[in-house]
């Protein structure tokens, strides 16, 4: 069984791995580079497990290996990676090291097109939507079909794998953005949707695609929505309402042919991209397995994640259903779980990402745990150590103990 957990590198330490160990994780994902994000979020805003550095908002583009700079010279300066300025020395060489002498596998975790600071620094690289607006805050995502994205991350991808002997690599934000919309409706959310950049332009051409075309229609998606909101007197969330506009979405996609295709690129510029960067990696490293961590799959298809195309080129599939710090039902644990297991092909594994961070409980980690050993998927996979209070965490080892494989 896969007993993993996610690690920052600010709460990296050997002791830590050697104690991971003894509590019966078999995999450690440590970022080895780092999204802008408040620790923790949302909670209670404490790092359980760092006594030295109990709150901690992270760099807005940082990474944690020695950065080798001549690999970069022919890559724009808003793209090359950055070492850490709060988290000194190679913790990427550390962390695999220290990994191997206590037999627990090493994963590289990499957040691939999540980078604020780069498209703020040059907004042009970053998706944009209909009305070529970055469709998120603080300009959170790189366009997959940019070429001098792809020449970074490959680049990135590159040093990392020949320099360093994990036993895994782990794609993480590998997807276009959600739409941060409340009060809105499936269909609109669609609309606001990217990329109409000219890379994406061109790169829809060649797949068949007039993006000009789409965005017409897309514009009059947005359009009745300006003349809905107008005549609508109060918002409504009605679990009623909230089923027929998901019946008005589904009718819409049946019938749009463009909006399929459209979708069907998305899913296909994502999967190249992964298969591109997955191609180096196999190259030089390969012993080690390729990961990605999707959304879970009811929803993945609108943000570019494709199960079936995505199981093609990866190893394993992580799942991510953080049921109670988002208020989710625990129902979409089981229901999402089964509904992979229909997409990804059997030789391919698949583990449950799990919140272990307040308000989740002890209680809760028992009732998810349990329940995901009765599911067709290979093993959980905890977010995230320092995030974790101490009970969690002994509560994670006790049921580690009970199952013996
Ligand atoms: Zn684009």
């Amino acid at each position: 069984m896969y007993k993993g957990i996610w690690m920052h590198p600010w709460d990296f330490d050997r002791d830590v791995i050697a104690e991971l160990s003894k509590f019966g994780f078999t995999h450690i994902s440590l970022a080895v580079r780092y999204i802008e994000e408040r620790q923790n979020w949302p909670g209670p805003n404490i790092i359980f497990q760092n006594f030295q550095r109990r709150t901690y908002t992270s760099e807005e583009n940082a990474v944690y290996w020695n950065v080798e700079k001549n690999r970069y010279l022919n890559i724009p300066p808003y793209l090359r990676p950055v070492q850490s300025q709060e988290i000194q020395g190679d913790v990427v060489g550390e962390f695999v090291r220290a990994c191997e002498e206590n037999s627990i596998r090493s994963v590289l975790w990499f957040p691939t097109l999540r980078w604020e600071k780069a498209v703020r620094d040059n907004p042009l690289i970053g998706v944009v939507d209909i009305y070529g607006s970055h469709p998120s805050y603080k300009r959170m995502f790189l366009c997959p079909s940019n070429p001098s994205v792809k020449e970074a991350l490959s680049t990135m991808v590159e040093e990392l794998s020949e320099k360093y002997e994990f036993d895994e690599f782990e794609f993480d934000f590998i997807r276009y953005p959600e739409i941060p919309t409340t009060y809105s409706t499936p269909l609109l959310d669609l609309a606001l949707s990217p990329c109409f950049c000219k890379y994406c332009r061109d790169e829809a051409a060649d797949y068949g695609i007039n993006l000009e075309e789409v965005r017409g229609v897309l514009k009059d998606i947005v359009e009745w929505h300006v003349q809905y909101f107008l005549r609508l007197q109060e918002y409504c969330t009605d679990l009623d309402y909230c089923e027929a506009m998901y019946l008005d979405f589904t009718k819409e996609l049946l019938e749009n042919d463009i909006l399929k295709k459209w979708l069907e690129f998305r899913e296909n510029q994502i999967s190249k991209l992964l298969l591109q960067l997955s191609k180096i990696i196999k190259r030089n490293n390969p012993k080690a397995e390729i990961s990605a961590d999707l959304y879970p799959p009811s929803g993945s298809w609108l943000l570019g994640q494709n199960y079936k195309k995505i199981s093609k080129i990866v190893d394993r599939i992580k799942i991510m259903i953080y049921v109670r710090p988002f208020k989710r039902s625990i129902c979409r644990i089981p229901y999402e779980a089964m509904l992979a297991r229909k997409f990804v092909k059997n030789n391919v594994e698949i583990v449950l990402g799990l919140a272990s961070w307040p308000p989740t409980t002890p209680e809760d980690i028992e009732r998810q745990f349990n329940m995901a050993l009765k599911l067709p998927v290979n093993g959980v996979s905890f977010y995230s150590y320092g995030w974790t209070p101490k009970g969690n965490l002994l509560k994670i080892k006790e049921l580690f103990e009970e199952v013996k494989v």
